[in-house]
């Protein structure tokens, strides 16, 4: 067998059965349980560990921020289901486990939340059940495999995410076809470079070939990173840093400036001031995700397209980076986005 024991069925008539038995866990489309885990074994690469606890404080300190659960797994659910398989059956355990989380918030466990304050748009997503980073047009013209990453994705707890992923996973491992299923990929997706079946893929396969049955669902995001690839963002992480750290010490000024009671608006404030500077159109914005995929620091077994070395750095940078806003607030500081142990206290008025 292929996905789950069997196939859901009716989960959208159980789940509300379930919250009508269970009134204290009031559902809301709002509640998103952020879910991302990390293989059951010691990792092979000696700092491979280390990172994956600072990866995983990362998604931490954005879920407490924002008031979203969060769930790590470092179990196989399916012995078969390995690497990037194996958020499928955790997906759907997730959605039987917490019926009150209307989303499920997949996130890699290398992709890190760089921009601690971005929430969500879950309003613009209230029609579609699977939102990933990707572009309509890149998909259907290029057929390309990075048209869409899979790394990141927010799922709807409901019927139709469940048989997408019974669908999507019977091109998986769990499947006695799957080597068939990598071979109808790679004659689709001329870029695919893993040679077996992959999750992403096979999204891809199913965008093309099945588009009627699941496209209209499916809300592919550009307008912000929703996945971000860590290549093209990590050097420019330095100039955002202090773009964000002027527009808080000018905003900070107007506050004093004003009333008192302007300072109960500072976030408004600081948007207004952000959008009159043309802050955004300079490209100084944070990422929201940056995602160090083919880095693989648990097994160190790396992309041969570039080094160890610029997956560290860059790690350390985008890792303090998204720290900064975090330790901002108990008044300190990263001042050197590449030395993780050394910080420095905040002038005692700095605005955090
Ligand atoms: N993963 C997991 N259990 C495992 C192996 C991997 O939960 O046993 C998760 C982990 O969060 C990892 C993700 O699967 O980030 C996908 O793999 P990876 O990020 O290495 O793929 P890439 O983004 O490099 O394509
Ligand atoms: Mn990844």
């Amino acid at each position: 067998y292929v996905f789950g024991e069997e196939p859901m069925k009716d989960w959208d008539l159980k789940r509300r059965e379930w919250l009508k038995l269970h009134p204290s866990f009031a559902a809301s489309e709002e509640k998103v349980l952020l879910v991302t885990g990390s293989q059951p074994n010691v990792c092979k690469n000696p700092v491979g560990d280390h990172l994956q606890l600072r990866l995983f404080k990362n998604k931490v300190d954005y879920c407490r921020i924002h008031g979203h659960e969060i769930f790590y797994n470092n179990v196989l659910l399916n012995q078969k289901g390995t690497g990037f398989w194996a958020k499928y059956p955790l997906l759907r355990a997730s959605m039987l486990a917490h019926p009150e989380a209307e989303w499920i918030w997949w996130v890699d466990s290398d992709a890190i939340l760089t921009d601690m304050e971005f929430k969500l748009p879950l309003e613009r997503y209230k029609d579609h059940n699977l939102v990933v980073h990707g572009w309509w047009n890149m998909l259907y013209e290029e057929k390309s495999w990075t048209s869409l990453n899979a790394g990141v994705l927010l799922i709807r707890n409901c019927q139709w995410s469940m048989d997408l992923m019974e669908r999507w996973t019977s091109m998986g491992p769990q499947n006695p076809d799957h080597e068939k299923w990598g071979k109808a990929q790679k004659s689709l997706i001329k870029d695919k470079a893993y040679p077996g079946s992959d999750d992403q893929s096979a999204l891809i396969y199913l965008l093309i070939k099945e588009k009627d049955r699941w496209a209209d669902r499916i809300y592919l995001e550009s307008e912000y990173n929703l996945h971000g690839y860590w290549l093209g963002i990590v050097d420019g992480l330095d100039k955002i840093s202090k773009g964000y750290m002027e527009i808080d010490r000018e905003v900070d000024l107007l506050r004093r400036r004003h009333a008192e009671k302007m300072s109960l608006f500072y976030g408004a404030m600081r948007e207004k001031h952000m959008k009159d500077r043309g802050f955004w159109k300079e490209k100084v914005r944070r990422p929201f995700v940056t995602h160090f995929t083919g880095c693989e620091p648990c097994s160190g077994e790396h992309n041969s397209m570039y080094t160890w070395e610029a997956c560290w750095n860059g790690m350390q940078k985008a890792l303090n980076f998204a720290d900064n806003q975090v330790l901002s607030r108990f008044g300190f500081v990263h001042p050197d986005l590449l030395n993780s142990s050394l910080v420095s206290p905040l002038p005692f008025d700095f605005p955090a």
